[in-house]
């Protein structure tokens, strides 16, 4: 009998350890999504998905040589658990590449995705699955992702990918890497072809350069991240998904309220469907964070009863320096609360993704 409940209180050990190591990670990543983003979300939402997280806390994210950090330095926090300089790609000060948590879910046999509203060679996704010491090399960058393995990717810069002397192409050399893509992935060409594909290893470049703005695309985040999952979801080794919600920093850029706010409800919705998944799953760790706050944005007038905000200051055209939320849910994300750097984001899920 004593030797039987001491097996159980094994057994219960041994599950509750191995329930603290997240099988599959999701990592959204609202580019420029400070406090007052996430009140304006909260002022015209009532009750965001954002509001279904229990674990938060606060990430500082200065660079390595800035107070102030660009995407590019913010994303390799994110991507590598490394500071560099503004500017870099996932390498350090001395070039050399810095390894992504996408780069060890692949190590591991893991699928992985990249969904973005921006170009997919942008600073923020390319930080993930790329290595160049700017974020301005685009074609270096779409010769990354192509080479990366990475399973879905869903974004915007289809230019990229087409060879000089194509229509649209907006690259400096004759490299197709659009039909390098087609010999190891699902190509979708359209809305229709994108909502009907049930398979693996898709990729779906929805605009030449930039996508709209959210009123504009013909797809919400949500779908998109709905679709990455489910064909991710079909690897019994588990998945690594990076979904960024891109223009809510260029929203702030603009110093525009309503294109700030209209963006972080498309990408509220996103976050939705990862929790979605990930309570049912229960393998599956949600992260939701910013890479910096964009603007300097405030919120001086407004009403919850008519949900709406009346009232903006902005401070910058630039990012700020303030800390962003950081949002978590399912095993392993309890470390991730209080204030911490923006780094031990990318370690720790480096971390969950490593033998
Ligand atoms: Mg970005
Ligand atoms: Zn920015």
């Amino acid at each position: 009998m004593l030797l039987k409940s001491l097996k159980l209180v094994f057994v219960l050990a041994l599950l509750s350890f191995a329930s603290e190591t997240p099988k599959n990670i999701i990592l959204f990543i609202g580019d420029g999504m400070g406090p007052a983003q996430i009140t304006a979300l909260k002022t015209v939402t009532g009750t965001p998905n954002l509001e279904r997280f229990k674990n938060a806390g606060f990430a500082t994210t200065y660079s390595e040589d800035e107070y102030v950090t660009d995407s590019a330095a913010g994303a390799t926090a994110l991507a590598t658990g490394f500071k560099t300089y503004n500017g870099a790609i996932s390498v350090d000060a001395a070039h050399q590449k810095l390894k992504t948590v996408l780069e060890y879910a692949e190590e591991l046999g893991k699928s992985t995705g990249l969904v973005a509203t921006c170009s997919i060679t942008h600073a923020t996704p390319a930080a993930f699955a790329a290595h160049q010491p700017s974020r301005k090399m685009n074609n270096e960058i779409a010769d990354d992702i192509t080479a990366s393995g990475t399973d879905v990717i869903i974004g915007g810069g289809l230019s990229f990918f087409l060879p000089k002397s194509a229509d649209n192409s907006a690259r400096e050399d004759e490299k197709d890497l659009f039909s390098k893509l087609k010999s190891s992935h699902n190509l979708v060409n359209n809305d229709n072809e994108f909502k009907n594909f049930h398979g693996k290893n898709l990729v779906y470049l929805y605009a030449k350069e930039h996508p709209g703005k959210a009123n504009e695309r013909t797809l919400s985040l949500k779908e998109m991240t709905s679709k990455a999952i489910e064909v991710l979801s079909q690897n019994d080794n588990g998945f690594f998904l990076m979904v960024e919600g891109s223009q809510i920093d260029w929203g702030g850029h603009a110093n525009e309220s309503d294109y700030i706010i209209s963006e972080i409800v498309d990408f509220d919705g996103a976050v939705g469907a990862g929790l979605d998944f990930a309570e049912k799953n229960k393998e599956t760790m949600i992260v939701v964070t910013a890479d910096h706050e964009t603007g300097g944005y405030s919120l001086l007038g407004g009403s919850i009863a008519e949900k709406k905000v009346t009232k903006t200051e902005f401070t910058t055209k630039g990012h700020s320096a303030v800390m962003v939320p950081v949002f978590s849910f399912g095993p392993g994300s309890d470390v991730l609360t209080g204030i911490i750097d923006n780094t031990l984001i990318g370690k720790t899920i480096i971390k969950y993704n490593q033998n």
